[in-house]
Formats: C-alpha cells, structure tokens, sequence
C-alpha cells in the first residue's frame, strides 16, 4: 500500500540569522527568522510526512508558542515523523524537494543535505533529490526577504 504525502513551509530571512537547511549550516549574511531554527527543508519534510499518514501537521504536533521548541534543531520534528511512519509500518521510498531560495547558492551544499538528511531517516540519499531554485527576482522571496520549500514523499507499508 502506498501513500502519499505533500509539504510546504515559508520563513523569513533576516541579518544576524543563521541559515540552516538540512540540518546544514550554510554559510550566508541572512538566516531563518523563526521560533524554531526555520529550517524549511525539515519543516516542509516533517509536514509530508505527516500527511501521508493524516497524522495531523508540524504545528498541532510542535505549536510555535511552546518554549520547548525555541530555537529547536528542526531534525527532533523529523524524527518525530519518523518515529510516527515506523509505528504505522511504513517505509520511505523516495522524497522530492524544491527549495525557492534568491541567494546563496544551494547546489554546493547539496550533497551535504541528503547525506544528512538519509542518516536521520535510515534511507539511502538516492532516495532523496533536492532541487534549488531562486524566484527569479520577484516578490518577497526574490527580494532576499524570505525562502520556501515544497517536498513531495511517498511511503510503502511494511509487507
Ligand atoms: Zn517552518
């Protein structure tokens, strides 16, 4: 049986942030500005997640007005999904991702997120495909002032 799932997130980018995307701390003059670290790729991963298996979405399960999650390392709400989809006896057969994102360049910290990223979901990281794109310039994002992730899983049940 398979099973879908579909995620996105928004945060915005300010100076005196730190950037981090895939667990990843990419080098840049702006970072998330968000009650947890604002990691978009983990944020929009966790929620697909989630959803293939209606499981409710990252803000029931971690709400923004909990201390608890204060500049929380975003992973610990992956591993939540994880630990969830492993209840449900469901494996992960493949992610697909769309970082939107004007600057700094992602490609050179690629690899770095999916090898990240398939260690904490006990995947290969060719199960794991991450594209970034800029917004061309326009809107908030095209400004600088923002980024946004969408990601894509889908899960098998255990035979
Ligand atoms: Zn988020």
């Amino acid at each position: 049986m398979l099973r879908i799932g579909i995620g996105f997130d928004i945060h915005r980018l300010e100076e005196g942030r730190k950037l981090i995307i895939g667990g990843i701390e990419i080098p840049s003059e702006k970072g998330f500005l968000a009650h947890s670290d604002g990691d978009i790729f983990f944020h929009a991963l966790t929620d697909a997640i989630l959803g293939a298996l209606c499981l409710g979405d990252i803000g029931e399960l971690f709400p923004d007005k909990d201390e608890r999650w204060k500049n929380a390392d975003s992973k610990i709400f992956l591993q939540e999904a994880y630990r969830l989809m492993k209840k449900e006896k469901y494996n992960i057969l493949n992610i697909d991702a769309v970082i939107v994102i004007e600057k700094p360049k992602l490609l050179p910290y690629r690899e770095k997120i999916r090898e990240n990223t398939a260690k904490i979901l006990n995947i290969s990281k060719n199960q794991i495909f991450l594209k970034a794109k800029t917004n061309e310039k326009l809107d908030a994002i095209g400004e600088n002032k923002g980024a946004s992730c969408m990601a894509v899983v889908l899960l098998k049940k255990e035979d």
